[in-house]
């Protein structure tokens, strides 16, 4: 009996060690493998993969003077983090998503028809003055820093996927979703800011809550001297009255937004747009004041040119309880969202 337990204990000791043997390997190798595959098929879906609309889109980064091809999707992740303060409310994220979208479409397409189209083969460029800002996840990550970098990529990845293949259409078209960052209370015609006619859908609204925002007020002081010089060089026949300049500034109308359409500055008139890129202003929403006796200061509102959709006009909105649905068609007047697809 003894011997007889041995040889069936061994049998069962043998039994055991295969079996640890076999947990020890499902456990080290079959489970990590397992958690490996499934992380790795989770990326190619969420961000970078190929998007719901399968595209690519060409971009040429304006800094490394290189052209990227990459999802389309992809791409848009990166505007959104580079054109909105990733601490902006989801659902404004989401209105900035399907706007970016809507402009790397209408690049793609050919939609808007540049006269010099400067993109060395790209679709799109990066240069915010020209077509959108773009940054990699990379670098975003690094600009927010270790404590919210994953925080906020997911944010805006999440605005992104949940607005997926989503553009604007005005009349089955597809719109020049032009936005700035603050509108300084009311936005504007395009035909204000830019020569081609009105635009349907970018009329002047009402926009709320940017008088709280940092982006709102901004003052610039200048000696007259030069603001007399910086006037000479793209106007050399100004004639002003230095020792009183004010009496010799004087705005001549304003748009339905409230900017300087026309101020007449000595013997010359010019435009506010064209004052504003002068002088660098933040806005053609502008009032001049004396500030010393050879000084004057200039006081701007709002950021930006002001048409379309206010960045922290949206955030207000979807602060009070708007979705971007909402936000986009109240910037954006009488527009559907559709899908691409579609
Ligand atoms: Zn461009």
């Amino acid at each position: 009996m003894v011997y007889g337990l041995y040889p069936e204990k061994s049998g069962v000791y043998v039994k055991k060690a295969m079996m640890f043997l076999l947990m020890m390997v499902i456990i080290i190798v079959v489970i990590p493998l397992l958690i490996v595959r499934s992380c790795s098929s989770e990326k190619s879906i969420v961000p970078g993969g190929n998007s719901a609309s399968g595209m690519n889109i060409k971009m040429y980064l304006h800094t490394d003077e290189k052209v990227v091809e990459m999802p389309m999707e992809e791409y848009i992740m990166g505007v959104v983090a580079a054109e909105m303060p990733a601490s902006f409310e989801s659902e404004a994220l989401k209105a900035q998503a399907v706007a970016a979208r809507t402009y790397a479409y209408g690049r793609l397409e050919k939609i808007y028809t540049p006269k010099n189209d400067t993109h060395h083969g790209a679709n799109i460029c990066t240069d915010p003055g020209h077509c959108q800002a773009w940054i990699s996840k990379e670098n975003a990550m690094k600009k927010w820093g270790i404590f919210n970098a994953s925080k906020n990529w997911s944010k805006i990845s999440k605005a992104v996927n949940e607005t997926k293949e989503l553009i604007i259409v005005y009349e089955d078209r597809v719109v020049n979703p032009v936005f700035h960052s603050n509108s300084g209370g009311r936005t504007e015609n395009s035909e204000d800011v830019w020569e081609g006619g009105a635009v349907p859908y970018l009329r002047s609204v009402e926009s709320s809550g940017e008088g709280l925002t940092p982006e709102f007020e901004t003052t610039v002081n200048m000696k007259i001297k030069e603001f007399t010089a910086k006037l000479k060089t793209e106007y050399p026949q100004v004639k002003l009255n230095e020792k009183d300049v004010l009496k010799d500034i004087k705005i001549l109308d304003k748009t339905e937004g409230g900017r300087v359409k026309s101020i007449k500055v000595g013997n010359v008139t010019i435009k506010g747009t064209d004052f504003r890129s002068l002088f660098s202003l933040k806005s053609a929403n502008f009032k001049i004041e004396k500030h010393e006796k050879d000084s004057i200061i200039i006081t701007t509102y709002g950021n930006g040119h002001g048409v379309g959709m206010s960045q922290w006009g949206a955030n207000y909105m979807a602060k009070s309880g708007g979705n971007y649905e909402e936000i986009l068609k109240y910037y954006y007047k009488d527009v559907e969202i559709s899908k691409i697809s579609n």
